[in-house]
C-alpha cells in the first residue's frame, strides 16, 4: 500500500528515539522504506545538557537544533501531534482530525512534565528562586539562582516519585551547586538540602554508596521519603509530605532561597488513554524486544515505554538498534532479536571537572564500558559528559550509526 496517509513505518515523536530510529532504518534497510515522523515541536533539544545549562557550563542555544534539520533525507516530517491510536486498524489520528495508517508503528512521545501536580508551582516557576533544569526555558534561571546565593542562603533540591527521566539529574545539580559555592568560598556558610521521594539516594547500591559520601563531603543534608507537594514562591516556602518512616503523611515546610524542582512525570494523556497502554499508562512492550505485547507491528522505546530501565537517552541508544533490527526482521519474515538488556547510563556530575559514569542494566547490575573502576569520580567522565556525548549524539547517534563498544556485563561490582 502507498499514499500520502499511509506509511510503511510511522514514527510518533521526533525526539531522541524518533530521529535515531528513522536514521538507523534509512541506513540499514536493504531498500528505501517509506517512513514518516509525526512531531509537533519546531525545536529538538539535547536534554542531557540541561544540567550543564543550569550550572552555567553550557549555553542553552548549544542544546537546540531545528527539528526539520535532523529529519533524515527521504523521511517525511508531519508537523502535528498524535491524538488517538487505533492499533486494531493500524491507524493513528492526528490533533487536526486527519488519520494516518501504517504497516509498522513506533511510538516514542517521551513523558509529560506534571508541573501542576505540585500546588503553587506553575505560578512561581522561574521567579522567587524557584527553578528547574527540566524545561529548556527554565534551565538558565537555575544558574541565575545559583549565582545569587550568599553566605547564609539555603538551597533546596527535590526529587519526585519514580519513574522520571534521568534519575540522576535531581542530585547532579545539587553537587554542582555545592561545588560552585565551594569555589566561591561560601559552602560552609550555606545550607544545602536534598529531599527525595525515594528511600535511597540512587537505585543502584554500588553507586549509592559513593553518592552518600559525596553528599556528606559537601555537607548536603539528604532527607529520604519526602515528596514536594506545594510551593509558596513569595513566602519562599516549600511543603513536603513524608511518604514513609514513622510519620507517613505528615507535612513539613522548608524555607528556601533557591528551590530546584524536578517535576513529577507521567505518560502523555493520549498515550495513557490509548489501547497501547498498560495499567500504569506506559506503552506496554516486551522488555527485551521492544515489541508491543498485544500488537506485533507496534514497537515503542524511550521514556514512554513500559520497560523498567532508567529513562535516559543512553537507554534509547541501545533500544533503537533492537527496534530497527526487529522491524526489518519482521518485514523479511524472520524472528525477533531480544537484545535489549536494560542498559542505561547516568553521568553523575559530582563537581566541576568530575563525573562518575554510572552504567547499569536490568536488576541494577553494574556494566561499565571503560575498563576503569566505575565508582570513581574522573575528569575523563566530565569530558565525556560535556564534550564527547553531545558530539556523539548530534553527529553519530542521530545519524543512525549504531556501532559502539559493548558494556561489560561480566563486571563484578562487589569485587571492585
Ligand atoms: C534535566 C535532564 C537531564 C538529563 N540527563 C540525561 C543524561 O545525563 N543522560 C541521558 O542519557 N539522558 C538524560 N536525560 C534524559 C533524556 O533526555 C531522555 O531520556 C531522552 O530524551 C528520551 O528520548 P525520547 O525520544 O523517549 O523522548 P524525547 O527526547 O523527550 O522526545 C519525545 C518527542 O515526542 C514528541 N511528542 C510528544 N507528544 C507527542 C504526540 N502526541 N505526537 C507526536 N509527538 C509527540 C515531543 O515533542 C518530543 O519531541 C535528561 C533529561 C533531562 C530533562
Amino acid at each position: 500500500m502507498s499514499g500520502t496517509n499511509h506509511h510503511q513505518v510511522l514514527i510518533v515523536g521526533g525526539g531522541s528515539a524518533g530521529i535515531t530510529v528513522a536514521a538507523s532504518l534509512r541506513r540499514r534497510a536493504p531498500r528505501a522504506l517509506d517512513i514518516a515522523i509525526v512531531e509537533p515541536a519546531e525545536d529538538h533539544y539535547y536534554q542531557p545538557a540541561f544540567t550543564l545549562v543550569g550550572a552555567g557550563v553550557c549555553p542553552l542555544a548549544r542544546t537546540r537544533r531545528q527539528e526539520a534539520s535532523l529529519v533524515p533525507a527521504g523521511v517525511r516530517l508531519i508537523r502535528a501531534a498524535a491524538k488517538g491510536f487505533d492499533p486494531a486498524n493500524n491507524a493513528v489520528r492526528l490533533a487536526g482530525g486527519e488519520t494516518l495508517s501504517y504497516d509498522y508503528l513506533v511510538v516514542c512521545t517521551g513523558v509529560t512534565l506534571d508541573w501542576g501536580k505540585v500546588e503553587g508551582l506553575t505560578a512561581t516557576l522561574g521567579r522567587n528562586g524557584v527553578c528547574s533544569n527540566y524545561a529548556p526555558d527554565q534551565a538558565p534561571y537555575t544558574w541565575d539562582c545559583l549565582r545569587a546565593l550568599k553566605p547564609g542562603s539555603r538551597a533546596v533540591f527535590t526529587q519526585p516519585p519514580l519513574p522520571f527521566k534521568c534519575p540522576g539529574a535531581p542530585q547532579k545539580i545539587a553537587y554542582l551547586a555545592a561545588d560552585h559555592l565551594r569555589r566561591a568560598g561560601h559552602l560552609k556558610d550555606c545550607d544545602l538540602q536534598f529531599l527525595t521521594h525515594a528511600p535511597t539516594i540512587f537505585a543502584v547500591p554500588f553507586f549509592a554508596r559513593e553518592l552518600v559520601k559525596i553528599a556528606a563531603r559537601y555537607g548536603i543534608k539528604v532527607h529520604y521519603q519526602h515528596n514536594l507537594v506545594a510551593v509558596d514562591g513569595p513566602a519562599r516556602s516549600a511543603t513536603f509530605e513524608r511518604v514513609g518512616g514513622e510519620r507517613p503523611g505528615e507535612r513539613v515546610s522548608v524555607a528556601f532561597d533557591l528551590l530546584h524542582v524536578t517535576p513529577p512525570q507521567s505518560p502523555p494523556e493520549e498515550i495513557r488513554t490509548s489501547p497501547l497502554a498498560n495499567a500504569a499508562g506506559w506503552i506496554e512492550v516486551n522488555q527485551n524486544t521492544m515489541q508491543h505485547v498485544r500488537h506485533a507491528n507496534v514497537f515503542s522505546l524511550g521514556d514512554v515505554c513500559s520497560t523498567p530501565n532508567s529513562k535516559t537517552a543512553a537507554a534509547v541508544r541501545k533500544q533503537a538498534p533492537v527496534v530497527v533490527r526487529n522491524i526489518l526482521r519482521l518485514m523479511a519474515g524472520g524472528g525477533l532479536d531480544a537484545g535489549y538488556d536494560g542498559y542505561a547510563s547516568c553521568p553523575l556530575t559530582t563537581a566541576f571537572g568530575k563525573t562518575i559514569l554510572a552504567e547499569f542494566i536490568y536488576g541494577g547490575k553494574v556494566t561499565p564500558t571503560l575498563p576503569l573502576d566505575p565508582a570513581k569520580e574522573r575528569w575523563l567522565g566530565w569530558w565525556i559528559k560535556t564534550t564527547g556525548l553531545p558530539l556523539f549524539y548530534w553527529h553519530y547517534m542521530l545519524k543512525g550509526h549504531e556501532w559502539f563498544p559493548r558494556h561489560n556485563t561480566a563486571f563484578e561490582a562487589d569485587a571492585a
